[in-house]
């Protein structure tokens, strides 16, 4: 084994060992641990840490190290990466010590190799060795968070609060056969309806009174989809597929096989063949829960109070606010006059898409091909990423991608893993991909 291999297996297998479960409250000194683990190596390699912690919040590493020469005149990079992992779940599920880096037939096996710690060794180690020959061509500042896996805020805020921005950002949290392109936003919301002041007989009143659940139904229902398609004021904006991005879907695992291996049943009649689009390129509602009455017992009472959050994910090209407004409207609408509706929003975020033309992409993708022999795709996909948005919001062209491989990678299962032969190829990618952005003013 070269010493080269040898130094990127050793530096992750440190970065397993960490139990680094964000979401384990009896853990945070390990998360800990894993942030100041890789603050010292940015440290080594001669690099400025702060470390930022919001309230309640994980430390969010920020390391700035600058190009070998000239740093006044090279662009600024953002690199993303996270250290903390999911929890291991049930151990005899595994087959080897989830905190023990074992390799096995090529793949390397342990809690987070796939999301999102190889990912960061490769960040480091791309870095260091440029640093080490003095030819790292950007500006670099490390964000290494430790929240992810809480779907933290910390990172996004802090580059919120960044006025200096950067020309390029890589987010390495992701798989390799996909450029992400483009997100979903996130609507969540709480639509609370009140028809009385207490809980009366439906035998004395039941037809003549107005009762909550039947308002919260009827005010919910104005936001349902038909035939697949929400109503057109939730529509409004998205941005449709171009034809290339209609063509990759072909090349993905299709919705039936996808929404049976997740045990689920389609929407109706054509949302398995159109899965990509539904979840990629078109906005959706969730009811994601209802509350009017108790059910765990008999009961005759007319309900005067009902409540239901909604979860409602606009594509690019629609604003948040603007969705927001028309779920009042339909909702507020469709609502008995007599009764009262309050509509409060927890989440207000907008998606998000870039150009898959957009040079530091091509970039990016040819690097990718050339190291690892397969071109990824480039995709929208329909979780939410609010770093992403912020970017993208501020033109950064952001480069996001991973070298795990999502399909057989059980990243968040038992055995996730890691194919070994990609982090060396990994590091190779990274390097020319820092090297062209480099060059790209
Ligand atoms: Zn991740």
């Amino acid at each position: 084994m070269s010493s080269r291999t040898e130094r990127l297996l050793s530096g992750l297998r440190e970065l397993v060992a960490i139990e680094s479960v964000s979401p384990d409250a009896a853990r945070a000194d390990a998360v800990d641990r894993a942030s100041r683990w890789a603050a010292a190596r940015i440290r080594r390699a001669g690099g400025d840490v702060s470390v930022s912690k919001v309230e309640r919040g994980r430390p969010l590493v920020i390391g700035e190290i600058p190009a070998s020469a000239t740093p006044r005149d090279a662009p600024d990079v953002l690199l993303y990466g996270h250290v903390d992992v999911q929890p291991a779940g049930p151990l005899e599920m595994w087959d080897s010590p989830p905190f023990e880096l074992t390799r096995r037939d090529g793949q390397l096996y342990g809690r987070g190799v796939a999301d999102d710690k190889a990912n960061v060794v490769i960040l480091l180690a791309a870095v260091e060795e440029l640093v080490s020959v003095h030819a790292l061509p950007v500006n670099v500042r490390f964000l290494i968070d430790a929240e992810e896996e809480v779907g933290g805020e910390s990172a996004d805020e802090w580059l919120r609060n960044d006025s200096r921005g950067a020309s390029a950002a890589l987010i390495l949290d992701g798989s390799v056969d996909e450029l992400t392109v483009g997100i979903r936003g996130m609507l969540y919301g709480r639509i609370s309806v009140t028809t009385g002041a207490a809980e009366q007989h439906s035998g004395l009143y039941g037809g003549a009174a107005l009762s909550a659940g039947e308002t919260l139904v009827r005010a919910t229902s104005s936001l349902l989809a038909l035939d697949g398609r929400l109503p057109r004021p939730l529509r409004r904006g998205a941005a449709p597929p171009s034809a290339g991005e209609q063509e990759s879907w072909h090349r993905l695992r299709t919705g039936e096989e996808l929404l049976a291996e997740a045990g689920l049943r389609a929407a109706d009649t054509t949302a398995a063949r159109e899965f990509h689009q539904r979840t990629r390129a078109e906005p959706a509602l969730t009811i994601t829960g209802m509350r009017v009455g108790d059910v765990s017992q008999f009961s005759g009472s007319i309900p005067f109070e009902a409540e239901a959050t909604i979860m409602l994910r606009p594509v690019a090209g629609q604003s948040a606010t603007a969705i927001a407004a028309e779920v009042e409207r339909l909702v507020r609408d469709a609502c008995p006059s007599e009764a009262s509706l309050e509509l409060k929003w927890d989440l207000l975020y907008d998606g998000a898409a870039m150009a898959p033309d957009t040079p530091e992409l091509i970039l990016a993708a040819d690097a990718i091909e050339r190291n690892i022999g397969a071109r990824p795709v480039p995709l929208r996909t329909g979780g939410s990423l609010p770093l992403f948005e912020n970017l993208c919001q501020r033109g950064t062209p952001v480069i996001c991608t991973g070298f795990g491989v999502e399909r057989e990678a059980n990243m968040h299962g038992p055995n996730e893993r890691f194919p070994e032969a990609h982090l060396e190829r990994g590091v190779d990618a990274i390097r020319e991909i820092l090297v062209g952005l480099g060059k790209h003013r």
